[in-house]
């Protein structure tokens, strides 16, 4: 049974019809009793069966939180493409290594428009963070400046606007409603691939608005040199102001995000739940988020204070999925087979560098992607002492920032790993 909360709506999804029945005839009253501290009045419910094929029921989530006071994100965006959302602001953004450079540009953007870099190229992967800096900068530039001519949009709408233009016959309108913008901000613009016509146009305002010194933000899911589909003449466009980019957060940074959340939702939660919740859900900020609503929901269904014994009940599905997943035996064949060495040689007390620096790598995977302790990893690598396991992550950490290359490597194992 999923339980969803749509606006003022509880959206209850069973698996199949025979479920649907019984909730109908014996449970309804007691669930809208219990669903009733999440809405202001008595929800209307829903009853739906679930589609084949459609998401798995692990992946939807209860967030009364969010339906409450954030989630108004997402609708205000698919409503009004063009109109900035409010609660997209750099006081809400946590910064840490893995976004400073990405906010500072933001920052920087936003104070001197046009001026700084142009345009700002923001890449990196989902849920990392991309449209909510895009979405700060508009809400920054438009308070400093309200007269500003500031248009968010998301590339696909932005190819229905080239479409619905060729329809109409409306180029010189389409075409001089962008020229005259102050600040465009345009999100995922992978998604102009292997469309020449949406390219053209995009060439020609990116072009135009950047020769007279208005702001171009532009965001992707890869660096511009990598995205296929797209004219080079436009990639390298991308590339001429500054280019930067978000990646995945630490775990340091992780936790500092769950905290400044649960915060803000009201319901401030331990550095213990946190840490607990941020070693377990590791992909990206959304599912972070998506995490931690769920925790909240289930703590006020069953009224019981959010500890990490309610987090592991409330993530129950997601640690099962995530507990088959990532081994030490995995991540040593994995490492070894990468850096083409044998995963005894790994195991092995071999201090040479080709073997050394693979082996520190695997130990520091094994720190992020298992729950195993330090003297765990330690004894899983021939039976090392907990200090070299530490020194091994602190060495790769540091790597992590003056080596790209090595950086790079880390990034493709610890996302090969994960599946
Ligand atoms: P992307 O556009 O890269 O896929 P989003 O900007 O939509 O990712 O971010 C996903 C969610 O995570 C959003 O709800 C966003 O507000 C939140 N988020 C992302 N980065 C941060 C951050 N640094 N601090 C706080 N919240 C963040
Ligand atoms: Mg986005």
């Amino acid at each position: 049974m999923i339980f969803e909360i749509d606006g003022d709506k509880l959206v209850l999804t069973a698996p199949n019809s025979f479920t649907l029945r019984i909730v109908q005839e014996r449970f309804l009253p007691e669930i809208s009793k219990r669903a009733l501290p999440f809405f202001s009045a008595p929800p209307q419910i829903e009853l739906r069966i679930e589609k084949k094929g459609a998401k798995p029921v692990t992946e939807m989530i209860v967030e009364p939180v969010a339906a409450r006071n954030a989630a108004p994100a997402a609708k205000v965006a698919a409503k009004n493409p063009n109109k900035l959302n409010p609660a997209l602001v750099f006081d809400t953004f946590v910064t840490g290594k893995a976004n400073q450079l990405a906010h500072a540009a933001a920052i920087q953007v936003s104070e001197t428009p046009g001026v700084a870099y142009n345009p700002l190229f923001i890449y990196g992967g989902v849920g990392l963070g991309k449209t909510h800096l895009l979405q700060s900068i508009g809400n920054l530039v438009a308070k400093q400046n309200p007269q500003a001519r500031i248009c968010y949009i998301h590339a696909t709408n932005y190819i229905s606007g080239v479409v619905r233009a060729f329809q109409t016959k409306n180029f010189d309108e389409f075409k001089q409603f962008y020229n005259s913008l102050d600040l465009l901000l345009i999100d995922d613009i992978q998604f102009i691939a292997d469309k020449p016509g949406t390219q053209q146009e995009f060439f020609y305002t990116l072009n135009s608005l950047i020769d007279t010194n208005k702001q171009v933000v532009i965001t992707c899911d890869t660096f511009p040199k990598e995205i296929t589909g797209i004219e080079p003449r436009l990639t390298s466009r991308f590339t001429c102001g500054l280019t930067v980019a978000i990646e995945p957060p630490g775990l340091e940074m992780r936790v500092a995000i769950l905290l400044q959340k649960s915060t803000t939702s009201g319901s401030p939660i331990s550095e213990d739940v946190a840490f607990f919740i941020a070693k377990h859900v590791r992909s990206n900020i959304r599912e972070l988020e998506g995490a931690l609503n769920r925790i909240e929901a289930f703590a006020r269904f069953h009224k019981r204070p959010i500890t990490i014994d309610l987090a592991k009940e409330a993530l129950k599905d997601l640690l099962a999925a995530q507990n088959k997943q990532v081994s030490m035996e995995n991540i040593q064949k994995t490492v070894a087979d990468f850096y083409r060495i044998k995963i005894v040689e790994l195991l092995s007390k071999k201090r040479t560098r080709v073997i050394a620096r693979p082996r520190q790598i695997a130990m520091a995977l094994a720190r992020e992607l298992t729950q195993l302790s330090l003297p765990e990893i330690g004894n899983a690598f021939g039976g090392r002492d907990h200090s070299t396991v530490l020194h091994a992550c602190k060495t790769i950490e540091s790597l992590r920032n003056s080596d790209s290359a090595l950086n790079a490597d880390f990034n493709l194992l610890n996302q090969t790993l994960r599946g």
